[in-house]
């Protein structure tokens, strides 16, 4: 018999879902004092929390039993992953659940902003009956430009279809098949969307990436009276910039569910409520009856396939059965994951199809060296966790296409691990020296030598006398700093690559401007 203990409220269909196992048994204590869950948590097989119970070391290190713990939810802060790894404790979550909620209520701030509806319903309710002030805008024949085009903005682009808009989408990590099933039109850079879109809405996680990714420049090439929806995460929008273009009358409305602190800041809610179509709510994306339903169920589900052994789709963490090749194979793992973020950023997310090899000695191990790859890759583009176990089924789930290729043998180094964007072209391979240092040993088709690590500026330059005194002086004029250097090229005279590891970012200007320097093809800053 499996003794699941439930410390959080979850719907009651999901324990439904449980009590029907014939052996499962179900505690349900919503309300646990924490003393009485140290108490008895030594009797159970599986607990389901919420984010009210800290799952801590003090709790694990009591829970003899227990072989897994349900998030229902997506945030894991309460829960010592690490710890509950080295117990060999699988941890799972239910990421999804919430998806048509947040897509509704992206829909909701749309028709607001549009329709002024929230606004009418305020006016009604003072005994105001004022039509004319209540002129709207339809969404027919209007282009939404979704950017992130993930599980909400897949769901968006279908209802907004049906209301008859024109979508085009920017996500550069998709495969082309997904927009073209969805009958969207893909853009390849994000200036392209923000030219054509009449609304905008956003739909990626809050990455080093997006963090930012709408301010100044990006508003300055928007349409004359744009609107903006964010229900994703905030501070991808830069706040002080849309009030700026709200007050200039070039932003015409705003929809919000997510700030940049929340709380938000007040001062910035009510500069924000001073223009007419302005759509606020405060982070209910997920609050829906249906998607609280949806989360007990995904989250007893999960448990019951994790109890009985089948695997789960969503596993936040990746216990290791056999600890005993873990220090062996643990630098490899450290390497596939940065390589995969090279890849990633050097490729500029042509990932659709990729080719993963692992060669030499560690190639027995190639499993989760390829997860760790591809774990490396997902962690800079998807809002779910990802880890060793459930790297190949995100990937696969994404539409990413894996090649993987292993063998014993090599030629110049003991092991070597590659990764190849066959969409895009690009490649880098890295090895283990002496069984712990880290290096990337070819890029392209440039042989390297470079510790993956920090900022990296990589470039692609003709091979000429100065070209490389061009860039540091210009690097130099921007006051940043140069901590080592590494050049790699074919031929005297012919094409080289060039990486700079360095102290501080490179604003996007001074990469436009070193990209302007004639002999500079190519030139991606890439941070690992
Ligand atoms: P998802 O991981 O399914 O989709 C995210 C998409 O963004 C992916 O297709 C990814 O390729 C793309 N992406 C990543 N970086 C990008 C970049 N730099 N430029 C363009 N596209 C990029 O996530 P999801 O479930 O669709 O969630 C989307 C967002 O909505 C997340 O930020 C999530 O946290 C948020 N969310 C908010 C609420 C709420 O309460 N308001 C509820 C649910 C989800």
């Amino acid at each position: 018999m499996y003794r699941v203990l439930i410390t959080d409220p979850i719907s009651p269909k999901g324990i439904e879902i449980l009590e029907r196992e014939e052996d499962v048994e179900v505690a349900n204590e919503p309300e646990i004092p924490f003393d009485r869950l140290l108490e008895i948590v030594k009797d159970f097989d599986a607990i389901i929390t919420r984010s009210r119970t800290p799952v801590n070391r003090e709790l694990l290190s009591r829970a003899k039993r227990l072989k897994v713990i349900g998030r229902a939810g997506v945030g894991v802060d309460n829960v010592d992953l690490e710890y509950a790894s080295k117990l060999g404790i699988l941890v799972v979550n239910t990421p999804g659940a919430n998806t048509i909620a947040a897509t509704e209520l992206t829909l909701m701030h749309m028709l607001n902003v549009l329709r002024n509806s929230h606004k009418a319903h305020q006016s009604l309710k003072e005994h105001h009956w004022d039509r004319k002030k209540f002129m709207g805008t339809e969404l027919f024949g209007k282009t939404l430009g979704i950017i992130g085009l993930g599980n909400i903005g897949s769901q968006v682009a279908i209802r907004c279809k049906s209301f008859g808009m024109k979508v085009l989408c920017y996500d550069p990590y998709i495969p082309d098949e997904k927009p073209k099933r969805l009958g969207v039109k893909r853009v390849y850079d994000l200036y392209t969307l923000l030219k054509e879109s009449d609304i905008i809405t956003i739909h990626t996680p809050l990455t080093e990436e997006t963090k930012g990714m709408i301010g100044e420049r990006e508003f300055e090439v928007m349409k004359d009276g744009v609107y903006i929806i964010n229900c994703a995460r905030g501070g991808i929008i830069d706040e002080r910039a849309l009030l700026k273009y709200l007050k200039l009358g070039k932003v015409r409305g705003v929809g919000l569910d997510v700030f940049s602190v929340e709380p938000p800041n007040w001062e910035f809610i009510d500069e924000l409520l001073k223009f007419e179509n302005v759509s606020l709510s405060p982070h209910i994306g997920a609050n829906t009856y249906e998607s609280q339903e949806n989360v007990g169920v995904i989250v007893a589900q999960q448990v019951i396939k994790a109890l009985k052994g089948r695997t789960p789709e969503h596993v936040v963490n990746a216990p290791f059965p056999d600890l005993s090749v873990l220090p062996l194979i643990k630098p490899y793992l450290d390497l596939g994951e940065k390589l995969g973020k090279f890849l990633v950023q050097w490729s500029e997310g042509r990932i659709g199809r990729l080719r993963i090899s692992v060669r030499g000695e560690i190639s027995k191990h190639s499993e989760p060296i390829v997860s760790s790859v591809l774990k490396g890759i997902l962690s800079l583009i998807v809002d779910e966790p990802v880890n060793l176990i459930n790297a190949n089924y995100v990937a696969k789930e994404r539409g990413i296409e894996v090649e993987k290729l292993t063998s014993e043998e090599t030629y110049d180094f003991k092991n070597l691990i590659g990764v190849e964007s066959l969409e895009g072209g690009k490649s880098v391979s890295g090895s283990v020296l002496e069984g712990h240092l880290l290096r990337i040993v070819q890029i392209d088709e440039y042989k390297v030598d470079i510790e993956p690590e920090g900022i990296m500026l990589v470039f692609e330059n003709k091979d000429e006398p100065g070209v490389i005194g061009k860039v540091g002086t210009l690097l130099g004029k921007n006051n940043i700093n140069i901590a080592g250097f590494e050049l790699g090229r074919k031929e005297r005279g012919g094409r080289a690559l060039g990486v700079l590891a360095l102290d501080d970012e490179v604003p996007e200007e001074v990469l436009k401007e070193l990209t302007s320097i004639p002999q500079v093809f190519f030139a991606k800053q890439v941070k690992i």
